[in-house]
């Protein structure tokens, strides 16, 4: 097991955290224009807007999908924009009654944009209202018990329902079908990432130069949410310790300070990747051990450190469990040796 650490405030955690608050809601683009990146996604959502307007229908259910982070709630309050209604927030495991979903469906107006996140929470009950709700824009409730009860149908204004989730596998077949649009979220470039600091340094008045910027991006780990946390980390040491500007070594002089290599590695990653190595002889381990060796869930290893590990090609998951891959070793400073990782080379 390894020595306690702040899981909750790590800096890198591509999920929200109350510190974020401020951030997100200055930060959060509100155009198609302004939202960087995603090119595929955004070429496909603004054709469905311009034909749902066009038609003057309520644009067909969309399915979000992708790691925390990257951009799901942003792109659901565009869409509400763009499509010039209303935007009703809530997530899968807030809903905890029928009758909360209810109320919500039957509170929203014509055309409005109701965005479920973590939509793979949602129980099966509530699930069950939510079909007729998304195909046919009606509830069928029960109304008293035994004998005496009947079934009601109730129409609701015709809506968007944009869903969003980290785990695509984890929905069932029925609710993912009724969603006539799904949407991948990628990670974003350096590059991307870079243009997404540019811009939030312009809002919330930081000087920054080009080459700060990609040095913070290259450490975000591919995701927005990181990349404007760790701005607001590095503009506090330019303040405090420099003139205020952000440059390249500005930005690696900070960084470094919180122990954010230059991949965006964190205590947490290498301490992970070295039980792998040292526990396990660089893999395979089987998820539920590695969350016991670590002290986390197994859930959040799968959801919210391992894909940007995957991604970069540190970690690889074999039928058998997670292996650490010959160019992790190489970063750590270390030789890979055993039988198990000579099948990764
Ligand atoms: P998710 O819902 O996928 O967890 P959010 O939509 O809450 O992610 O995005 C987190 C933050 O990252 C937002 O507040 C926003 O400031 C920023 N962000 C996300 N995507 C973009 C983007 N494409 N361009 C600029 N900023 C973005």
């Amino acid at each position: 097991m390894i020595e306690e650490m702040d899981f909750e405030n790590r800096i890198v955690s591509p999920e929200y955290s109350y510190n974020d608050n401020d951030n997100e809601i200055t930060l959060r683009p509100k155009t198609l224009n302004e939202y960087i990146g995603q090119d595929k996604v955004k070429s496909s959502l603004a054709t469905y807007i311009k034909a749902a307007r066009l038609r003057n229908e309520s644009l067909d259910h969309c399915l979000l999908y992708g790691p925390p982070g990257l951009g799901k709630t942003t792109l659901a309050s565009i869409i509400a924009k763009e499509m010039g209604v209303n935007l009703r927030v809530t997530s899968g495991p807030a809903i905890e009654k029928q009758g909360d979903l209810v109320a919500i469906l039957t509170s929203l107006n014509e055309g409005d944009v109701l965005f479920i996140d973590e939509i793979h929470r949602l129980s099966r009950n509530i699930e069950e209202i939510l079909y007729p709700a998304m195909e046919d824009f009606s509830l069928d409730i029960i109304i008293g018990k035994g004998p005496s009860a009947r079934s009601i149908r109730l129409d609701v204004p015709h809506f968007t329902l944009v869903g969003a989730t980290t785990r695509s596998g984890q929905l069932t077949a029925p609710l993912r079908d009724r969603f006539g649009v799904l949407l991948r979220l990628e990670m974003y470039t350096p590059e991307q990432l870079a243009e997404i600091v540019m811009r939030s340094s312009t809002i919330l008045n930081i000087e920054t130069d080009m080459d700060g910027a990609l040095e913070i991006a290259s450490r975000s780990r591919g995701t927005p949410r990181i990349a404007n946390r760790l701005l607001r980390r590095v503009r506090d040491i330019a303040q405090v310790d420099f003139n205020g500007k952000i440059t390249e070594n500005v930005a690696q002089a900070a960084l470094s300070r919180f122990d954010i290599d230059e991949l965006g590695l964190d205590d947490f990653d290498r301490k992970m990747l070295n039980v792998i190595i040292t526990n396990y002889g660089g893999g395979p381990v089987g998820l539920e051990t590695l969350a016991a060796a670590v002290g986390d869930e197994a859930i959040t290893i799968e959801d919210v450190y391992e894909p940007y590990l995957m991604q970069i090609g540190f970690l690889a998951r074999t039928p058998r469990g997670r292996c650490v891959t010959p160019l992790a070793y190489e970063h750590l400073g270390l030789k890979p040796n055993s039988s198990s990782q000579q099948s990764l080379l």
